[in-house]
């Protein structure tokens, strides 16, 4: 077996819905791998049927080598699945809630090292009650290794979190795979999946319409770097010519965007530009990204909500 998660023609239908509609992938060990998709996609269907929370309709499911629904049991107390903080009980400190859990499995729960690893060390005799939603977030990743799993299942980890919260849980999980974890998560940001997963399967309406490393997959739509920036007085395109990496030119005054083949020539721009006595301003680069990717296979636009 090549892959930790192995996933053949998976299908699941609620009543009136076709949720997954056929999707195979694998995950390598130690890799961080991602479901990317806007809300509705079937990732989190996807997911709970991998951490045998439910059975598929159809198709084949291994984890770690075990058949999700043979050998659901085994499977639960291999890995590490990431709980909703409002299903903690109530009166019990972080300290107390990783003992209950670790118990749940037979063991004793190293608190230290746990609220340790996600920045709670001082957090110990806290209730969850009292955390900020990215503590309370990264206080679920503390309780989903109290047995010590060997794949982290993450839905959504950073749904609701503000920009700094989102951050620092993005350092986590890194830091978290950087010891050897093997992580798969679902995420409707495109950032998040570009920055985090090694690999990402890109999914829409129940399926998987591409895998790959993210900068493959971006580089597969796109080989140009957006120039953009504004300029005082409207100017003459001709002086662009003096560059031939520069492949397209949208001059809508006081607007000037220029698609250039190498990122190496964006000097060469300001130095044309001021050679040419233009004085301009705003000037930003964006290179393509996962949202280019996306409307280049479903022909839509992103669309987080
Ligand atoms: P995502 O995680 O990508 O937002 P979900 O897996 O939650 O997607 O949902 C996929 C589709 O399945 C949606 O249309 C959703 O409404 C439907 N769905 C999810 N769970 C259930 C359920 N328990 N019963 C009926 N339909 C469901």
């Amino acid at each position: 077996m090549s892959g930790i998660i192995e996933v053949k023609n998976l299908v699941k239908t609620y009543k009136h819905t076709q949720a997954v509609k056929g999707v195979s992938f694998e995950v390598r060990r130690g890799e961080v791998f991602g479901l990317l998709g806007p809300n509705g996609a079937g990732k989190t269907t996807t997911l709970e049927i991998l951490e045998g929370l439910k059975p598929q309709t159809s198709g084949e499911v291994k984890v770690l080598g075990l058949d999700n629904l043979i050998q659901t049991d085994e499977l639960k107390k291999r890995i590490g699945v990431q709980l909703q903080s409002s299903q903690y009980l109530h009166h019990l400190s972080l300290g107390e809630l990783l003992d209950l859990f670790a118990s749940l499995y037979g063991r004793r729960a190293d608190r230290r090292q746990l609220l340790g690893l996600v920045g709670l060390k001082d957090k110990e005799r806290a209730e969850v009650k009292d955390l900020s939603g990215g503590q309370k977030q990264r206080f679920t990743i503390a309780s989903a290794l109290v047995h010590d799993p060997q794949i982290l299942f993450l839905d959504e980890p950073t749904t609701g979190l503000d920009p700094k919260a989102r951050r620092d849980m993005w350092q986590l999980i890194k830091n978290i795979n950087a010891q050897g974890m093997t992580v798969m998560l679902t995420t409707h940001y495109m950032e998040e999946a570009e920055y985090l997963c090694h690999r990402v399967a890109i999914m829409d309406r129940g399926n998987i319409l591409e895998i790959d490393e993210p900068k493959k997959l971006v580089d597969r739509v796109a080989d140009t770097t957006q120039i953009s920036f504004f300029v005082e007085k409207p100017i003459d395109q001709k002086i662009f010519s003096a560059i031939p990496e520069i492949v397209k030119i949208y001059a809508d005054y006081p607007k000037v965007i220029l698609e250039i083949t190498s990122l190496d020539k964006v000097s060469a721009v300001i130095k044309l530009l001021k050679d040419h006595q233009i004085t301009f301003f705003g000037f930003t680069l964006k290179t393509a990204s996962l949202e280019d990717v996306y409307l280049d296979l479903t022909g839509k636009e992103y669309k987080n909500e």
